[in-house]
């Protein structure tokens, strides 16, 4: 993939940039590695401060990297606006808490035979993020803010088409007052990243994306012995039972479904409703997918835009396609607009079976299935029915009914009464093909920390 900003409303490559050099990137990690030996010994106030001061710079300038998002991927501008929000918030969260989050852990003296023990989180270097367009700050925020409150040093490939935005994210901590080289992007294609993960002074590494990429960095990270943590596809069941407020479960899985153009791993993808509702939810449902405004993103009062890249489109477009000739019912959208640049319509099926590709695959685009089940064993089992394990919602009243979900739904967060989301103060991960590890909250800071045991005689 050429590193280049495409604008999805047209197809229109409107700028490009030359990729690193080798010789480039292993000086850039040189510059990195020095500047860790010291960054790691910067105090956490000090870290906070330029952390806020990140913060502060994010707000100041929303509307311009907010317009710039929506140039490179297709959000609406005002998602993209709520993203560099989001991305403030989480850099407050670790400046505010990140400190008592790596606080020495106590362990009994007496126990272990010593006059004081402790375990004490200390940083573990230059650490390497692989980070897609889809949340092209958020996915970045995620690692950058606690990596640097625990005095790590972040390289960060970016999904080659975002490159300005990718640029923008350095910029930041340069102009918060972080150290020299402490955060650098690196303006890479996927086929630099082995190099970078395999080069000694890089301690481990993070990935947000496919299942593919995924295992290339995992592979890679696995077999130099370094720590990885990996946030892949999901294909989150969003399940409706009798008890559940009808209305309000199809207003948000409408959200859920359709929101950055359905371009979420945390999207609700699968739509399993009790029979006893089914026939109401769907009408209620379909009519709130038929309703969103299709259009320009950096238009206000728009709902959905274009898909980010063509090959995405494509994907989407091959697996709806598929589903349909071999017996799926379109009950919305389905076809593809006659315009440039990567449309494509809110959709909804019915009548997906197993043995269709797209009951199995992450449909990355506003593409909604949706089955009718006639107890909760069934809906369980459906919803689980998949490789992946990222979130699950499920909508019911009925406390028993909760326990179950909580208790069986194979996910790495479950919302009841609500769609899938993120918080800095929430960990954040999948299990099963969605990947491994956590970000976000405690767990997300202490992923790449080395818990160092102190024992004192
Ligand atoms: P990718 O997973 O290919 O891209 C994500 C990041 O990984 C990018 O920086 C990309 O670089 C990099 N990358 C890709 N392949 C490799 C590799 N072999 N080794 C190292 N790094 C790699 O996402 P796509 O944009 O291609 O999307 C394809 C599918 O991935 C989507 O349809 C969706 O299912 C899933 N996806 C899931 C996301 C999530 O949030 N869980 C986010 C994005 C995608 P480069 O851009 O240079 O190729």
């Amino acid at each position: 993939m050429p590193i280049a900003t495409t604008d999805p409303r047209t197809g229109e490559v409107l700028r490009t940039f030359e990729e690193l050099t080798p010789e480039e990137v292993e000086a850039a990690i040189g510059r990195a590695s020095a500047a860790a030996a010291d960054y790691r010994l910067t105090s956490y106030d000090d870290r906070a401060a330029w952390l806020r001061r990140a913060a502060e710079l994010l707000d100041e300038r929303t509307d311009e990297l907010a317009e710039l998002v929506t140039l490179e991927m297709g959000k609406t501008r005002a998602s993209a606006a709520g993203e560099i929000g989001k991305c403030a918030s989480a850099l407050r969260y670790y400046a505010d808490h990140g400190a008592e989050h790596l606080a020495d852990e106590p362990i009994d003296a007496e126990t272990v035979g010593a006059s004081r023990a402790y375990g004490r989180y200390l940083p573990i270097g230059v650490v390497l993020a692989v980070m897609p367009w889809n949340f092209p700050w958020w996915q970045a925020m995620r690692f950058a803010a606690p990596a640097l409150m625990a005095g790590n040093v972040g390289l960060l490939k970016h999904a080659s088409n975002v490159p300005q935005t990718a640029l923008a994210i350095e910029q930041l901590f340069v102009d918060a007052g972080f150290p020299d080289h402490v955060f650098t992007t690196l303006l890479v294609g996927s086929s630099a990243v082995e190099s970078v993960i395999t080069d000694s002074r890089v301690a481990a590494a993070t990935l947000t994306g496919s299942e593919g990429a995924g295992v290339a960095v995992g592979r890679v990270a696995g077999e130099s012995l370094k720590k990885v943590v990996l946030e892949l596809g999901g294909s989150d069941p969003f399940v409706v039972m009798p008890s559940a407020d009808l209305e309000e479960a199809a207003r948000v899985a409408t959200t859920s479904r359709t929101q950055n153009c359905g371009q979420s791993c945390i999207a609700a993808k699968r739509f399993i409703v009790h029979a006893d509702v089914y026939d109401e939810w769907l009408g209620l449902f379909l009519k709130a997918m038929s309703g969103l405004t299709v259009g320009d993103p950096m238009e206000e009062g728009t709902d959905v835009g274009p898909l980010a890249t063509e090959q995405g489109r494509e994907d989407v477009v091959a697996l709806v396609d598929a589903a349909v000739a071999d017996g799926a019912t379109l009950e919305l959208g389905g076809e593809t607009p006659d315009r440039p640049g990567w449309w494509y319509p809110p959709t909804v099926l019915t009548g997906v079976t197993e043995d269709m590709e797209l009951f199995h695959e992450e449909a990355f685009g506003p593409v909604a299935t949706v089955f009718k089940v006639g107890s909760i064993e069934e809906a369980v089992t459906l919803a689980n029915a998949t490789r992946f394990g990222l979130g699950a919602n499920a909508w019911t009243t009925d406390a028993a009914e909760q326990e179950i979900f909580v208790r069986d739904l194979e996910a790495g967060q479950t919302f009841i009464n609500s769609m899938t989301a993120s918080h800095p103060a929430m960990p954040f991960g999948g299990v099963k093909a969605s990947g491994h590890g956590r970000e976000l909250s405690a767990a997300g800071i202490r992923e790449f920390t080395n818990l160092k045991t102190v024992w004192i005689a």
